[in-house]
């Protein structure tokens, strides 16, 4: 049941505002791609080959197809002198068969010849005239790829809600899976609001600001397997703002940079509780806070604060783990964590969740790491040259120097 509830600074706690924002997702529907396209893509179906892979049995190494029992006792002083009746090829279907005594010779991936049940490398074959001397004992399947030893027919070689890698796209190509069903990406429209925002490449006169967020949130959306389309700077007016507004119903999710705060012109959450349901406004969070959410026509609005950072962070806060959701991934998917030993103290105070942005080096196997130091959420160079984030939670007051802690790296 939508509530509107308006009220700033009433602060919902960041785990609140993603039990609210879970809540009200709908995870997307299927569509099928060609498997070439599929790369970042979720998985809506187990794979299943149905075949083998290898496809035959194969040579490992370059080297002579021969009977193993043949090579038994061979040692470089005591060789086994085999006759070579014929050369394998990659590619071509071998007619030959190997009798007691014999060898081919073959390249790695050529078929086995029949009658050979193993592969003498050719660092261990010394050739004399039409005859090689064996100078190491084979065990039968030495140096065989053997038919489905890869992945057999009927296999699952990937499962449904796979995140697909270029790994996974070669195994596709493997077992000739020319279409794959997978969830559908999320759409998003990106809003910019600020009447004083001009977009990059604009001779800017004192009063005015580059736009960044729509860049920088769009260029997040992608990195989540999302598709970002800015709908452009909108003025500080409700009325543009609520047309604009309109215009992304057709998105899945609607991101509004700017406005969010309690300022004269924040205007975006008033806007949203007016077309649609607010359900909470405000954080309590740093940088992020004056973030807020709510639904329109059945579709989730994320309002970030304008601040380079704060909308950053707000983003990686809450709308990351939404669109995760929503491709059926869990909200967590791509956090990589690793453990750092800070060497400098991050201050925090109770009562809200701190991302705390910090350089990450190794040092004698060790990492460590050191908080940037900033005074506001608008130093977007804390990002750039940040590794990663620290997340102090709403019950801790910060971590002294020396203290292990767990880093979100970006990737
Ligand atoms: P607001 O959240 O609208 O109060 O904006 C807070 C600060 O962020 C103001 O200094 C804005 O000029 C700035 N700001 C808002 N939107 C953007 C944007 N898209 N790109 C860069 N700065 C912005
Ligand atoms: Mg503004």
């Amino acid at each position: 049941m939508a509530v509107r509830m308006c009220g700033f600074p009433k602060r919902v706690s960041l785990d609140d505002a993603l039990r609210t924002i879970f809540s009200h997702l709908k995870p997307l529907g299927k569509e099928s791609i060609p498997f070439s396209r599929a790369l970042g893509r979720v998985l809506a179906e187990d794979v299943v080959s149905k075949v083998d892979i290898p496809p035959f049995d194969r040579s490992a190494v370059d080297g002579y197809a021969v009977k193993a029992a043949d090579t038994f006792g061979a040692t470089s002083t005591t060789p086994k002198k085999l006759r070579v009746v014929g050369t394998g090829k990659p590619g071509s279907k071998s007619e030959l068969r190997i009798r007691k005594g014999e060898a081919v010779r073959l390249m790695t991936g050529s078929p086995m010849p029949r009658g050979a049940d193993a592969v003498l490398m050719a660092e261990y074959a010394k050739p004399v005239k039409n005859h090689i001397l064996a100078l190491t004992s084979l065990t039968p399947g030495k140096n065989i790829s053997a038919k489905g030893e890869d992945v057999r027919a009927g296999e699952t070689v990937l499962r449904r809600g796979r995140r697909l890698r270029p790994e996974d796209i070669g195994m596709l190509a493997s077992i000739s899976r020319l279409k794959v069903r997978v969830f559908r990406r999320p759409n998003v429209a990106i809003i910019s609001t600020g009447s004083e925002l001009k977009p990059p490449g604009t001779r800017l006169n004192t009063a005015q600001i580059m736009d960044i967020n729509s860049y920088s949130l769009a260029a997040k959306v992608t990195s989540c397997g999302g598709t970002a389309e800015r709908l452009g700077i909108v003025p500080d007016e409700p009325e543009t703002l609520r047309q604009t507004l309109q215009r992304a119903m057709k998105h899945d999710v609607i991101i509004i940079s700017g406005g969010s705060s309690v300022g004269e012109h924040d205007l975006a959450p008033e806007v949203v509780a007016e077309v649609g349901d607010l359900m909470f406004h405000g954080v309590a969070m740093r940088p992020g806070g004056p973030s807020a959410f709510g639904v329109v026509n059945g579709r989730p609005v994320f309002c970030l604060a304008g601040f380079p950072v704060a909308s950053l962070v707000a983003f990686d806060m809450l709308v990351r783990p939404a669109l995760w959701v929503m491709q059926h991934l869990p909200p967590d998917w791509s956090s990589l964590r690793v453990k750092v030993k800070l060497v400098r103290k991050i201050p925090s105070s109770l009562g809200r969740v701190d991302v705390v942005r910090v350089r990450i080096w190794g040092d004698s196997g060790k990492l460590l790491a050191e908080p940037i130091r900033v005074t506001g959420s608008s130093i977007l160079s804390s990002m750039t040259l940040a590794d990663g984030f620290v997340i102090v939670p709403g019950d801790v007051e910060g971590f002294d120097a020396g203290t292990t802690v767990e880093a979100q790296l970006y990737s």
